[in-house]
């Protein structure tokens, strides 16, 4: 059995919360913020979903800094993917996938530095294909970026999506055909109008899944 698997980055193939909160933490360290910076900042943050401009907007603002924004992002680009790590039992997952001739892919919002968070994680290797959003001018969960994986793997678009947001990933990759599986972070399901085929708590779960 083959085919074509596809996994969104961020709080899927790697842990975006845990490298946050170390880059974080070296940001309050270095700009000597109050106590409860580490709590605002997470709040403004919003799971990495906020815009990055906006992002540094607000802290500036909040914390009185005196960099510019131009400043506080080239900083920020350059040193917050440096603290991304894939776990070794995710790596070994990929390759039981691709050792039985499954194509991977990465499919991730963001900018053009997601490449350098998977370089960092040593995951360039372990995948088939990188779709960055900000590269192709199309994301999730707009059809375009999961068919121009598809086309980088050399695969028909048909397969499993793996993803832990519910809007992008499993709302995305079922409008495509994709069978999906939720990555919970021991989250529930609350949407009302569709559920994906699985859920699964890692990487390796996920695989298990695809393979059954
Ligand atoms: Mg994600």
């Amino acid at each position: 059995m083959t085919g074509l698997a596809l996994f969104d980055l961020d709080d899927t193939l790697i842990d975006r919360e845990a490298a946050f909160s170390l880059w974080l933490t070296e940001f309050v360290d270095e700009f000597n913020l109050p106590s409860d910076a580490l709590a605002i900042i997470s709040r403004i943050d919003m799971n990495g979903y906020a815009s990055r401009n906006l992002f540094f907007q607000e802290i500036k603002e909040m914390f009185d800094i005196d960099e510019t924004i131009e400043e506080l992002l080239a900083r920020y680009f350059a040193e917050y993917p440096s603290f991304f790590e894939a776990d070794a039992e995710t790596i070994r997952a990929l390759r039981r996938l691709r050792a039985l001739d499954w194509k991977i892919a990465v499919v991730t919002n963001g900018p053009p530095t997601q490449m350098k968070k998977l370089e960092v994680a040593n995951l360039l290797d372990e995948v088939d294909a990188v779709c960055i959003s900000e590269v192709l001018g199309v994301g999730k969960p707009q059809a375009g970026i999961f068919e121009e994986a598809a086309r980088q793997c050399g695969r028909p678009l048909s397969g499993w999506m793996i993803g832990d947001s519910a809007s992008y990933d499993i709302v995305g990759g079922h409008l495509v055909g994709l069978r999906t599986i939720w990555m919970h972070h021991d989250r529930s399901w609350d949407s009302l109008e569709l559920s994906p085929d699985a859920v699964a708590a890692s990487i390796s779960e996920a695989v298990n899944i695809i393979l059954a």
